[in-house]
């Protein structure tokens, strides 16, 4: 990069162009630490001396949308990043920059998301720290949420079945790189939800019908799936939605992915939404689902116990691992075959 060149908003949208930032720019300054799952592996959360570890800030714009806000989103990608690794999700750290003007009543607002989210959760704020900036673009106020989880006897369980049917597997945890051909990829629940609902939001539209972010913590969800046992890999498809996710895994563990575009869920609502804003539902963010790498002998009733949660009550099995080819090919409506890229970047703007 030139030393002309200047950040865009691209760089923090989730896809190829924020990826190429953090590998080429930032990853140079603090990789090649020694540690159990450390920065270079770019999972969802690193691992520390047996201990989970995530930080993430907050910026959606506006603060409030449809389903959520700013706060309960914090809470919710903070244990679901650490959730996702097999972890279970311990005591938060929050961080605030408010925005001089905000009001009172928003920042209570606020608050009542971080509370009723870390409710839901049973993970709580226990430390944390408060700053103002004087007024600007900030958008009333950024949160940074950090974390800590550590290893469960349900995580434990899920490897011991993992390594009953596969002889070579010796992961501590349940990472992007293990997928393996034959495993079953199962998606929690339909897609695109959150992304539009923040879009609806930021633009004043309401494509008429009732479209609300899906944001909420998973960790009880994920915990019931590990006690069925025999998930390898597990994501939240965040910024660069769907599409994002699975490059990311057929990437790091170097292995095709073979979707069904059937089986994908997806509300007629929000299909119909992004086909008239020309966008592609694969590529917006979601902030209650996730996807599952699930070795084929527990995969049906993996999701059979997806199923029977709120959370997960619309699980599909939506494609696998395959050594075919190395690289994510999605089967077509119609029966055609379309290679599905990383996205450039998330199509909504600061939906995080
Ligand atoms: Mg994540």
């Amino acid at each position: 990069m030139s030393k002309k060149e200047r950040i865009t908003m691209a760089h923090g949208a989730g896809g190829a162009v924020m990826s190429k930032l953090i590998k080429t720019f930032i990853l140079p300054y603090f990789g090649g630490f020694e540690t159990e799952v450390g920065l270079e592996v770019l999972d969802d959360a690193a691992v520390v001396d047996g201990i989970v570890f995530k930080s993430d800030s907050h910026a959606v714009k506006p603060i409030f949308f449809p389903g959520g806000d700013i706060g309960r989103l914090a809470v919710a990608g903070t244990v679901n990043d650490i959730a996702v690794l097999g972890a279970e999700p311990l005591a938060l750290a929050c961080g605030f920059v408010l925005e001089e003007g905000l009001l009172f009543d928003d920042l209570r607002r606020v608050l009542e998301g971080i509370k009723g989210a870390s409710d839901e959760a049973g993970v709580f704020v226990v430390t944390g720290d408060t700053k103002v900036v004087e007024k600007g673009s900030l958008g009333g106020l950024v949160v940074n949420m950090s974390g800590f989880g550590k290893r469960s006897r349900a995580l434990d369980h899920n490897l011991a079945i993992v390594r009953k049917y596969r002889s070579e597997s010796s992961s501590r945890w349940v990472l992007d790189r293990n997928l393996r051909k034959g495993d079953k990829i199962i998606l929690s629940g339909t897609i695109g939800d959150h992304g539009l609902a923040v879009l609806s939001a930021q633009e004043g539209l309401s494509f008429g019908s009732n479209i609300v972010s899906d944001v909420r913590p998973l960790n009880h969800m994920i915990k019931k799936v590990l006690e069925v046992g025999g998930v390898v890999s597990m994501k939240d498809p965040t910024r660069g939605g769907l599409a994002n996710a699975l490059n990311e895994w057929s990437d790091k563990a170097k292995v095709g992915i073979s979707v069904e575009e059937n089986e994908i869920p997806i509300r007629e609502d929000i299909r119909v939404a992004c086909e008239m804003l020309g966008i592609d539902p694969l590529e917006v963010g979601n902030e209650g689902k996730i996807i599952l790498g699930v070795i084929e002998e527990t995969a049906e009733e993996v999701l059979e116990v997806l199923r029977a949660t709120k959370e997960g009550k619309s699980a599909k099995i939506i494609g696998k691992a395959t050594d075919e080819f190395n690289l994510v090919a999605i089967k077509t409506v119609v029966g055609g075959r379309r290679i599905l890229t990383t996205p450039v970047g998330d199509p909504v703007p600061r939906i995080c």
